[in-house]
């Protein structure tokens, strides 16, 4: 190929209309984690607050952890949060190839540029002398990185030992000349590396697979990246990449580093603290428009004050100079607060279709009677709607609507409230109510009939309200009392109020002995 094939093959997209362009490059070695989830958000809100282009590529050139199906579950734990993305995998763009490891041909073509302009050089150094260097440099002090043997040695030498099929690696030629590497980081402030002590680091390895900075810093170059949005484990990278884009004659993009999140102990954010992916926190029964909002906070705020708004308003508000230096810390309580907040928010029928998959895994109900019914399992909703803090716990606030004429008694309820003297009698006269024929059955008119009650035996709301829901629900927390009786049947109820007679009689005689 000649210089003029490569440029072909090198050549930097610019759409020429100055907007930005952004990018979230994950490696698929694992799930989409809360650090990772949270750059995309950035990078994402940013595109979209200011009319930009949002990229996802794939830095999948670790081949022995990087596997397709983590790919998969990070495409899908993005749209599932809420994010789409304008070029990247599934719909394209000006820049495919969207996977590094489809992109060799242009790694390649990047690095005969830079062979041509004399940025690289290659060493032949074998692994067991770079080692021995190491050990040798490690006792002086200064510079620390490779003692750059191969880069005094003539094109000619360097050439005929490659002809030679002489083992060899590229490495970028760090300029004698360079001074200090300074860049603005949009977060960091100005950061200033010296290049006098920085190692002429590899591009290519010996077995032609390039690596992580060579191969971001042209991607990031050819792709026409604007702002670089990313974790502050980067930061000591980005001298290294600038190098590459100023070997490459390529302006140099903005960045942004981000800091870490830590965990509620101060320690940063891990396995340790529990779930950290994704897809572990929509199991868990998160709400996606919840993380979206809480992880969109993890560093960044809106005001200072506000912490629930929409997935418009974080697009329609996000900016880089409302982002902290400070890290965030990730905290499950206030996580799932956000997520209550939305689960109050998000209406019955939503509702349901959230529900459907607890009530029928926990065999409460199937899927064919939740569609048949569904006007039922809507009138659950507002029983739930301040209950509950993530959807799995549906399934204990509302289990005893589905128990027939059974009730699963909570021991502590039944010997509280059922196991006082004349609970039987009350339990007589809420059959008697609740047994009319004329008694409309919803849970206005149910209301009406046990406050009568209540005036009709002088007793007060604790002494019959509360038996009423022990009885029926077997605990002394459920959902509104009237409501929820209103959902079970007429017959159901009688039938579990009668079976509770005999059980709070049981006890108040074992109390007796
Ligand atoms: N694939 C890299 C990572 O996941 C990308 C880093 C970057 O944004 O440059 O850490």
């Amino acid at each position: 190929m000649t210089a003029s094939d490569f440029d072909k093959i090198f050549s930097p997209y610019d759409p020429g209309d100055g907007k930005v362009r952004v990018r979230f490059a994950p490696s698929p070695t694992g799930q989409l984690h809360i650090g990772g989830v949270r750059t995309a958000i950035y990078n994402w809100a940013f595109a979209r607050r200011n009319g930009g282009t949002f990229i996802l590529r794939i830095d999948d050139t670790d081949p022995e952890r990087s596997t397709e199906a983590n790919t998969r579950a990070i495409l899908d734990a993005m749209k599932w949060i809420g994010m789409d993305w304008d070029e990247g995998p599934e719909v394209g763009g000006p820049c495919e190839p969207y996977f590094q490891t489809q992109r060799a041909h242009i790694y390649q073509a990047a690095l005969e540029k830079m062979k041509a302009n004399g940025s690289v050089y290659p060493c032949f150094c074998s692994a067991e002398e770079l080692a021995a260097k190491r050990e040798a440099n490690q006792k002086s002090a200064g510079y620390t990185g490779y003692d750059r043997t191969c880069r005094s040695l003539s094109p000619e030498e360097a050439q005929a030992r490659i002809d030679a099929g002489e083992s060899h690696v590229w490495r970028v030629k760090v300029p004698e000349d360079r001074g200090d590497i300074v860049f603005e980081d949009a977060i960091y402030g100005t950061c200033t590396f010296h290049a006098d002590i920085m190692d002429d680091f590899i591009v290519m390895r010996s077995d032609g697979t390039p690596t992580y900075n060579f191969t971001t810093a042209v991607d990031d170059a050819i792709m026409g990246i604007t702002h670089i949005i990313r974790g502050d484990d980067h930061l000591s990278n980005t001298p290294r990449q600038i190098l590459v884009y100023e070997a490459l004659g390529m302006k140099v993009p903005m960045f942004a580093h981000l800091s870490m999140i830590l965990g509620p102990d101060g320690k940063r954010l891990s396995k340790r603290h529990g779930a950290t992916s994704v897809q572990a926190f929509r199991e868990a029964g998160y709400l996606p428009e919840a993380m979206m909002n809480y992880l969109s906070l993890l560093g960044w705020s809106l005001d200072g004050e506000t912490t629930i708004f929409s997935l418009e308003t974080l697009c329609n508000s996000f900016s880089i100079d409302r982002i902290s230096r400070n890290p965030a810390i990730f905290d499950e309580t206030k996580l799932a607060w956000v997520n209550s907040v939305y689960i109050k928010e998000m209406g019955a029928k939503r509702f349901v279709e959230l529900a459907a998959p607890y009530l029928v895994s926990a065999g409460l109900t199937t899927a064919e009677e939740i569609e048949s019914n569904r006007g039922w399992y809507e009138e659950i909703y507002p029983l739930v709607r301040e209950r509950i803090k993530v959807m799995p716990e549906v399934v204990d606030a509302v289990a005893f609507l589905f128990r027939g004429t059974e009730v699963e008694f909570d021991e502590k309820s039944v010997a509280k409230v059922l196991g006082k003297e004349g609970v039987p009698e009350v339990i007589d006269s809420i059959i008697e109510v609740l047994g009319d024929d004329g008694l409309a059955w919803n849970a206005e008119a149910i209301e009406e009939a046990m406050r009568a009650l209540l005036e009709k035996l002088g007793k007060k709301p604790k002494e019959v309200f509360q038996v009423a829901r022990v009885a029926l629900t077997g605990s002394m927390v459920s959902p509104p009392l009237f409501e929820s009786i209103a959902l079970l049947s007429r017959e159901a109820v009688l039938a579990r109020l009668e079976s509770a007679k005999p059980i709070a009689q049981a006890t108040f005689e074992a109390k007796q002995a």
